[in-house]
């Protein structure tokens, strides 16, 4: 009999965040095809009663707790012995977790502290004749693998976005608190500082990407360039969508050529072959041309819209639901007023 933990880690306003809710539902979700499998909630921070009572009534048969001040920070020495308590009393042998960057970091090492194997960017979990196969992709999602694995405990990162939040009425959990002995650390968390301040642009839970190409930097149809307008017009648009920022490569890459740029574009932004491949259920690209490079990246988006000015370009070869052949500069002003009355 599988015994699955279901293992998060509280967020800094003591609440679970969307991908620990994601990862419930695909936990109770494999529970529920693996006939007699267990499912423990295991949950790490400074205080998770809360958090515990917001998934009480998930069904697990039981809610374990690693608390204290020494566990509310991400640090890999503490977060690793308190994984290590939680597997041992759950005697587990699937570990499923959200693949944040806390658990990306201290979770590999676990498993080989406990002699188990860990998968990370899992995105399906199904079991087929009572064996449970795992779905995730390589060389940047261009080849979808399904594996399976003999070795146990088995460790499940699982990528965001890609399993359906669990949604159920909280209630009054019990927490079996599990002592850890707070192992010896130099380091301090003193704070969290973004990579750049403009990363801020990049929001993997927004339900939109804005995809900004090199076209707002190029000479308009008056022969000039309106470098101060595309800027106002993207950074507007993006805030009263609440909208992710993506960016082509010729954009961003603009900045190392000493061509003009946009400066709250940073290579974080850029989407594609060489850049990311964002989770989003709509996409909408700006003056980029569509190019496969670029819309490689675009493989998880679920609906994809494009306003380029040229009708040939490169979303009209079919990588476009809906392709809006005008000017950027016009189309962005004219959404960003109905916006601003909305
Ligand atoms: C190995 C390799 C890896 C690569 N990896 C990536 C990657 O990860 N990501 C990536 O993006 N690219 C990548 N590229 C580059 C890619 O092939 C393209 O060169 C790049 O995506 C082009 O960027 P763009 O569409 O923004 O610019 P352009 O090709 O210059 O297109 C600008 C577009 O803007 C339109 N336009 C101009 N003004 C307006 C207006 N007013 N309104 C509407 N439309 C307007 C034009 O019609 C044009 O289509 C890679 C290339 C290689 C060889």
């Amino acid at each position: 009999m599988e015994k699955i933990l279901y293992l998060t880690h509280t967020e800094a306003d003591a609440s679970l965040g969307k991908p620990a809710l994601e990862t419930l539902s695909a936990a109770l979700e494999l529970a529920r095809q693996l006939d007699d499998a267990q499912l423990t909630v295991g949950l790490i921070g400074e205080d998770v009663q809360a958090a515990a009572n917001t998934v009480a009534g998930c069904g697990a048969t039981g809610f374990l707790g690693v608390v204290g001040a020494d566990f509310s920070d991400p640090r890999y020495s503490t977060d690793a012995a308190a994984v290590a308590a939680l597997i041992e009393a759950a005697q587990a042998t699937l570990v499923v977790a959200p693949g944040s960057s806390r658990f990306s970091r201290a979770l590999p090492g676990v498993s080989q502290r406990v002699g188990g194997r860990i998968d990370t960017h899992v995105t399906g979990l199904q079991v087929v004749e009572g064996e449970l196969r795992i779905q995730r992709w390589y060389y940047r999602q261009r080849m979808s693998a399904t594996l399976t694995r003999s070795q146990r405990p088995w460790f499940l990162l699982l990528a965001a976005g890609a399993f359906e939040p669990w949604e159920g009425s909280p209630g009054t959990a019990v927490v079996e608190t599990v002592h850890v002995e707070t192992p010896e650390s130099r380091t301090r968390v003193l704070g969290t500082q973004p990579a750049s301040a403009d990363a801020h642009t990049i929001r993997p839970d927004a339900d939109l990407l804005f995809v900004a190409g090199a076209g707002w930097t190029k000479k308009q149809a008056d022969g000039q360039m309106h470098l101060k307008e595309a800027e106002q017009h993207i950074r507007a648009f993006v805030e009263a969508a609440q909208a992710s920022l993506g960016s082509s490569k010729s954009l961003v890459d603009q900045g190392g050529e000493g061509e003009p740029v946009l400066p709250f574009l940073t290579h974080l932004h850029q989407v594609g072959q060489t850049g990311a491949t964002p989770r989003h259920p709509k996409g909408l690209s700006a003056c980029c041309h569509g190019e496969e490079p670029h819309v490689v990246g675009w493989r998880l988006i679920g609906e994809r819209r494009a306003i380029n000015l040229d009708a040939g370009c490169g979303w009209a070869q079919g990588k476009a639901d809906v392709l809006y052949v005008a000017d950027a500069f016009q189309v962005i002003a004219k959404v960003n007023e109905l916006l601003e009355k909305s």
